[in-house]
C-alpha cells in the first residue's frame, strides 16, 4: 500500500540488531533480527558505492538483499587439538555489511494522462476510477501524480495516472513538470487530454503540439509511446462547434481521437474500451504481468587480491579481502590467537609478500584493524615450529 518514498526523508540509516554473545557448551549465539525496509512498487534501488543499479522493485512481494550481517566467530572449542583442550582464544565475528544507496520511484502506470493543466486530467482520472484527484478551475492544482485503477466487469483493470504540471518548459523544471516526466517512463500508453473548447483561450491543436515536444525533449522515447487523443469539455457548445475540425486535423496525423465530456461521461466508456483493447494487444493481459525475478541480491563486492604496500618509510599496509578477513576474525587479546594470525598470514603468503616488499626488522605491518611489528628472526624460527607442529596435526601454540 505504499506509494511514496516519504517515509525516507525522515529516516536513511537502517540497521539491523546485533546476534547474541554464544553460551558455554558450545551453544551458538542468537542471529540478530532482519530489517525490513518496506519500498512502494516501482522503486529503483542504486548502489552508490558501485555505481549502478541494482534493483527495480516493480511488483509487490519482490525483495532486495540489501546487507548481509557479519558471520559469528568461532567460539575456542573450534581451535581445540588432542595437545590444546582448552585453547584460550576464539575468532572475533567478521563486520556486517555496508551499503549505500539512493531510493528512487518511478510511477508504474499502465496508461499515463498527459495534457495541459486545466484541460480535465483530473476529472478524467476521477470519473473512470475510485480515485479522488483535487480538481480546480486553477492550474497546479496537483502537485503530485495521481493514480487510478480502472476496474471493468470482467474483473480486468490498468492502472491510470496523472501527469501533471506538464508545461512548455518542464524538461528543464519549469513548473514541476520534470519531476513528474520521469513517470511517463513506464506507461504502455498515453492519453493526450486536450480541452476542446479552447475555454482559457489557446488554441488545443498548438497544446498538442506544444506537450508533444515537452516529451521529446525531456527523452526522445517518450515521445514514441502510443497517444490516443481525448478531446475533452465536449458538453460546452463551443468544443462541439470546435470538433470535426480538430478530429480531421488529428486523424490527418494518424492519431485516434475520442470526444469526451469528463463532466457527463459522455465518450468516457468508449475510451476505456480503446486502451484496455490496446493494452491487451500490446500481449500483456492487464493486471497480470508477472515479474521474472522476485528476489534480488546485491552484486558481490569485488574480490581484492593480496597486496603489500609501503606507504611510509616503515610502515606496510597488507590489504585484500582474504587477509582483512582474517585480521577482522582474530581476536588480538589472546597471544595463542595472535600466533594462530601469524601462522595464517603465512599460509596465505604474507609473510613471503613482506620478505619480497623489503620488509625489515622493526617495520610496522598493519592489516586491517591490527597493527604488528615486523621481527626477522623469530618469524623463521616460528615458521620451522609451525612445520613441525602441523606435520604432528597441531595449530601451533
Ligand atoms: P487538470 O488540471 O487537467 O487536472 O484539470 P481538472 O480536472 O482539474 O479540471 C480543470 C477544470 O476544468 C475544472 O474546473 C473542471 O471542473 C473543468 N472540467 C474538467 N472536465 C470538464 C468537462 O468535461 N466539461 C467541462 N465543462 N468542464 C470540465
Ligand atoms: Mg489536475
Amino acid at each position: 500500500d505504499m506509494r511514496t518514498l516519504l517515509d525516507f526523508r525522515y529516516r536513511t540509516i537502517f540497521r539491523a540488531d546485533r546476534g547474541r554473545h554464544g553460551t558455554s557448551k558450545k551453544r551458538r549465539g542468537r542471529s540478530g533480527e532482519d530489517v525490513i525496509i518496506p519500498v512502494p512498487p516501482g522503486t529503483v534501488v542504486f548502489d552508490l558505492d558501485l555505481d549502478r543499479q541494482v534493483a527495480d522493485l516493480v511488483a509487490v512481494g519482490q525483495t532486495l538483499l540489501v546487507a548481509r550481517g557479519g558471520e559469528g566467530g568461532k567460539g575456542n572449542a573450534a581451535f581445540a587439538t588432542p595437545s590444546r583442550q582448552a585453547p584460550r582464544f576464539c575468532q572475533r565475528g567478521t563486520l556486517g555489511e555496508k551499503r549505500h544507496l539512493k531510493l528512487s520511484l518511478k510511477l508504474l502506470a499502465d496508461v499515463g494522462v498527459i495534457g495541459y493543466p486545466n484541460v480535465g486530467k483530473s476529472s478524467l482520472i476521477s470519473v473512470v476510477s475510485a480515485a479522488r484527484p483535487d480538481i480546480a478551475p486553477y492550474h497546479f492544482t496537483t502537485l503530485q501524480p495521481n493514480l487510478g485503477v480502472v476496474k471493468f466487469d470482467d474483473f480486468t483493470s490498468f492502472v491510470v495516472a496523472d501527469m501533471p504540471g506538464l508545461i512548455v518548459g518542464a524538461h528543464r523544471g519549469v513548473g514541476l513538470g520534470d519531476q513528474f516526466l520521469k513517470h511517463i517512463e513506464r506507461t504502455r500508453l498515453l492519453v493526450h487530454v486536450l480541452d476542446a473548447s479552447g475555454s482559457e483561450g489557446r488554441d488545443p491543436l498548438e497544446d498538442h503540439r506544444e506537450i508533444n515536444n515537452e516529451l521529446a525533449l525531456f527523452k526522445s522515447e517518450l515521445a514514441e509511446i502510443e497517444q490516443v487523443v481525448a478531446l475533452n469539455k465536449m458538453d460546452l457548445p463551443q468544443a462541439r462547434e470546435n470538433l470535426p475540425e480538430l478530429r480531421a486535423a488529428l486523424e490527418a496525423e494518424g492519431l485516434t481521437v475520442f470526444p469526451i465530456s469528463a463532466a457527463t461521461r459522455q465518450g468516457v466508456d468508449a475510451l476505456l474500451n480503446h486502451l484496455r483493447t490496446r493494452l491487451v494487444d500490446m500481449g500483456l493481459e492487464p493486471d497480470q504481468e508477472l515479474p521474472e525475478k522476485m528476489h534480488f541480491e546485491m552484486p558481490e563486492l569485488l574480490f581484492r587480491e593480496l597486496q603489500v604496500e609501503r606507504v611510509t618509510p616503515d610502515v606496510i599496509v597488507v590489504s585484500g579481502t582474504a587477509v582483512e578477513k582474517l585480521a577482522a576474525t582474530t581476536d588480538t587479546d589472546a597471544d595463542e590467537s595472535l600466533n594462530w594470525l601469524q601462522h595464517s598470514l603465512d599460509r596465505q603468503g604474507v609473510l613471503k609478500a613482506l620478505r619480497r616488499a623489503g620488509a625489515e626488522e622493526g617495520d610496522t605491518i598493519i592489516v586491517g584493524d591490527i597493527e604488528f611489528f615486523y621481527t626477522l628472526s623469530p618469524s623463521e624460527e616460528t615458521e620451522r615450529r609451525l612445520k613441525a607442529e602441523e606435520r604432528e596435526g597441531g595449530l601451533g601454540d
